[in-house]
Formats: C-alpha cells, sequence, structure tokens
C-alpha cells in the first residue's frame, strides 16, 4: 500500500488565540484527494498563563461551508449570529454549517482564559456541495457524552464524531457521507482499521507513533494519506498515538475559496464579500 506521509504546513496565530500548525491546504496536499475536507489547523498543545481577557478571534463571517472545532485540552466560547452560543470542552465539539453565512466569534473560555493551562484543538473545515452552500445555517453543540466510543484493538478507543464505524452511528449529522472518529491508540495496541473503498481517507497523527500498513508515521503533526480504494488498513501503535480520521465522498465540483467564504464560482465570491459588509450574514 502507497501512503503518502506529509509534514505540517505554515504555522500562525489565527487570532491571539490559536496558535496553529496548517496541516493542509498549505502542505500542498492535493485538494482533492482530501476532499470534502477543506482545511485542517492544529492549535497547540501549548500552555497559556492566566490572563483578564480572553483571547481568540473577534467576530468575522463564514459561507459555504461548515467549521468543525474539536476541543483535546482548554475550552472554548462561541457565539453567533444565529444566536447560538456554547463552550466546547475538552471532549465536546462543535459542529457549525455556515452555510449560507454565519458571523462568529471564537474566544478562550473565560472561565480557561483565568486559570489558565494547556490548550489544544482541531478546527476542521467541511465543504459543503453546491445544492447546499446556500442553505440555513446549523450549530450542532456535540458533547463528550453524545459520540458513541467503540472498543478497538485491545485497549483502544475511538470516538465516533461523524459517520458510522462498526455499527456505531456518529453524533454528527453530514451533507454528504463522510467518517470523522478521533482514535486513541495504547502503546503496544494494534487494530485493524476499516474505512469505506469509496471515500478519500487520511490519518492525521496528532501525536504518537503508529506503522500504518508497513509505513512509520511518528512524532507530532502528521498526515498519513491511505490511496483511493483502501477498505481497511492495519494500524500498530508503538507509542500512544492520538488519530483523527477523516475519510469521505469526494465532493467533485469546482471550489473557489477567499479567506472565509467557498464556493463554487468567482461570481458567488463576490455575492458572498457584498451580502457580508450589506449585513445579509447577520450581526453579533
Ligand atoms: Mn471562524
Amino acid at each position: 500500500m502507497k501512503i503518502e506521509v506529509l509534514p505540517q504546513g505554515a504555522a500562525y496565530w489565527v487570532g491571539d488565540g490559536f496558535p496553529v500548525r496548517n496541516m493542509f491546504p498549505s502542505n500542498h496536499l492535493e485538494p482533492s484527494k482530501i476532499s470534502p475536507f477543506l482545511m485542517l489547523d492544529y492549535a497547540g498543545p501549548l500552555l497559556f498563563e492566566p490572563a483578564n481577557q480572553p483571547r481568540g478571534v473577534d467576530q468575522h463571517p463564514h459561507r459555504g461551508f461548515e467549521t468543525v472545532t474539536i476541543a483535546y485540552q482548554g475550552s472554548v466560547a462561541h457565539r453567533d449570529s444565529g444566536g447560538n452560543a456554547g463552550v466546547i470542552h475538552p471532549g465536546d465539539v462543535q459542529w457549525m454549517t455556515a452555510a449560507s453565512g454565519v458571523v462568529h466569534e471564537e474566544k478562550h473560555d473565560p472561565d480557561f482564559t483565568a486559570r489558565g493551562g494547556m490548550f489544544e484543538m482541531v478546527q476542521l473545515w467541511v465543504n459543503l456541495p453546491k445544492a447546499h452552500k446556500m442553505s440555513p445555517p446549523k450549530y450542532q453543540a456535540l458533547t463528550a457524552a453524545d459520540i458513541p466510543n467503540v472498543a478497538v484493538g485491545s485497549k483502544s478507543t475511538l470516538r465516533v464524531i461523524a459517520g458510522e464505524y462498526a455499527g456505531a452511528n456518529g453524533a454528527a449529522s453530514t451533507f454528504t457521507p463522510m467518517g470523522v472518529f478521533n482514535l486513541r491508540l495504547a502503546a503496544g495496541d494494534e487494530m485493524t482499521l476499516n474505512l469505506n473503498p469509496a471515500f478519500n481517507t487520511t490519518l492525521f497523527l496528532l501525536d504518537g507513533d503508529v506503522t500504518v500498513d508497513k509505513q512509520s508515521v511518528q512524532g507530532e503533526a502528521k498526515l498519513a494519506v491511505l490511496p483511493g480504494g483502501t477498505a481497511s488498513v492495519q494500524l500498530t501503535a508503538t507509542a500512544d498515538s492520538k488519530i483523527l480520521v477523516l475519510s469521505g465522498e469526494v465532493i467533485d465540483e469546482p471550489v473557489a475559496q477567499h479567506g472565509p467564504f467557498v464556493m463554487n464560482t468567482r461570481e458567488e465570491l463576490v455575492q458572498a464579500f457584498k451580502d457580508y459588509q450589506e449585513g445579509r450574514m447577520g450581526r453579533l
């Protein structure tokens, strides 16, 4: 099996609260190999000292896709123009469908800000098909308890954020078929990861040391891109490994992206900027 192992791409801060390593697209991973996923930022892990004012990103818009925030350590408070607000704690996932347009703010939770601590998050952007880019926005606040746990290997767990694994249905509803799984593979454990061969699959290793088929993937922030048609892959961990499995059906449509908007044509991008400036994506 020919597995493409890729390092992180660009590293930068998003606002003053999210020290991210971008895993794609800035590492030149071919978009058609990762569709329906558009972008993955890995924030931290980083220790934040106690502070007075919550750090993060001030209000900004999105249109045409979904933002998925997965909390590992630390907590993020969110509020948006749809009137949704909440705190994403470790183990929780926020699945926000921007679709026709949302304006939101993403900040460290005030309690986390005051106490400080380790911060570690993933933000994943999931594309929407043309038919749903202008659908009404939607917000799924998935707590750790909502996300089914499947026992894998002899002492490891796979959490089904979206899609289906071994009969367990994911917590999130999605617009196109996909599987998003949070896998914690314990040192010394091995498993067969079963996949839908019609999906694109990439494994994001946050940290650890794992053999994927016969290919070693180790350290922090690595991608293992599996070849098309993969129905299963053997994983063997020699250290505790945190893996986010991204698997999904390709959205085979043109992608026109500028900043926080992901549409199909340039004209739709121009319209998105106009709609945002004229307040049609709402306000906080
Ligand atoms: Mn955002």
